[in-house]
């Protein structure tokens, strides 16, 4: 039995609480690979290259644009974000399925350019919640909270597009929400092509 590898593409305004949940799903679910973005943004505290994101230079992103090794990009916050398509092609390749952890740019961008996508987006319980979460994590000053959060807004009003809503307001049903998904979506029959 053979398989058209699936692209997870998860979507959350900045401090839903996305980027934990792909990586906890990521650690607990065979076959599925997690793809690291290349990012313009300086590495936050705890941040690692190559694990986090590869952090490169804007002129060294750019270039990438032009050469087109870049399946999407988008800027956010006066940043850049992008995501390698010799990497997605590579793991697609291999049968392997593919989470993004990308904004919802980029992930119009996959879902044309890959019809086995499927998306995801992921929901704070409340502003005020998103709010506290963003403080908390306290990498961000006063300034640019208000733009994450005013950001917030418009990405959960554009948000009906998505096949699937996971509201984060219990991280482990999160979890189990977003495994259940996956599980459901390797299941269906239209996914399950047998060899001749
Ligand atoms: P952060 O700076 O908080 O890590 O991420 C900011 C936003 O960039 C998040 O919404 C995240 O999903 C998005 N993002 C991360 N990597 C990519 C990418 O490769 N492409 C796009 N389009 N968005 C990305």
């Amino acid at each position: 039995m053979k398989k058209e590898p699936l692209l997870f593409i998860v979507s959350a305004p900045s401090g839903a609480g996305k980027t934990s949940l792909c990586r906890e799903v990521v650690t607990h679910v065979p076959g599925l690979h997690f793809s690291i973005s290349y990012t313009t943004r300086p590495p936050r505290q705890n941040e690692i290259n190559g694990v986090d994101y590869q952090f490169i230079s804007p002129g060294n992103f750019r270039r990438m644009i032009e050469e087109g090794q870049l399946v999407e990009w988008a800027e956010i916050y006066g940043n850049f974000y992008g995501t390698s398509k010799t990497s997605v092609e590579e793991y697609r390749s291999k049968g392997t399925d593919i989470v993004f952890d990308i904004d919802p740019v980029g992930a119009r961008s996959i879902t044309e350019e890959y019809s086995d996508s499927v998306t995801i987006f992921v929901l704070p319980p409340s502003y005020g919640e998103l709010k506290e979460r963003l403080i908390q994590r306290g990498t961000d000053d006063e300034s640019v909270i208000k733009k994450r959060l005013d950001r917030a807004r418009e990405e959960i009003e554009q948000s009906n597009w998505y096949q699937y809503r996971i509201v984060n307001d219990d991280f482990k049903s999160a979890v189990k929400q977003l495994k259940d998904i996956i599980a459901s979506e390797r299941l269906k029959r239209k996914r399950k092509i047998v060899s001749q």
